[in-house]
């Protein structure tokens, strides 16, 4: 991939990243909801971090009695995980 096109995608990550609980909430409007949705079509970073916070968002509404501990390891592996990959790729996730 040609660096411009890195430094565009990574542009679009952090943008996409700052309204990703919006998408997942469903609370942006139709612009910005095709823009995300296309752009997590071909991020995986992004991608994998919307599968995250719907885990997240559906185990918390599922409000079952007890929590099934799987799906807490998953949800922890998968987290480490992103750490790593962000880690590995010099993001900043803590912004
Ligand atoms: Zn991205």
């Amino acid at each position: 991939m040609k660096l411009g096109s890195r430094i565009a995608v990574r542009m679009r990550c952090m943008r996409t990243r700052r309204i990703l609980q919006n998408y997942c909430d469903a609370e942006l409007d139709d612009a910005s909801t095709n823009r995300v949705a296309a752009h997590i079509e071909e991020c995986r970073r992004c991608g994998l971090e919307v599968s995250v916070y719907k885990d997240i968002k559906r185990s918390l509404q599922t409000k079952s009695k007890q929590v099934n501990p799987d799906a807490l390891e998953r949800l922890r592996i998968l987290a480490e995980q992103l750490a790593n990959v962000a880690k590995a790729d010099g993001f900043d996730y803590d912004d």
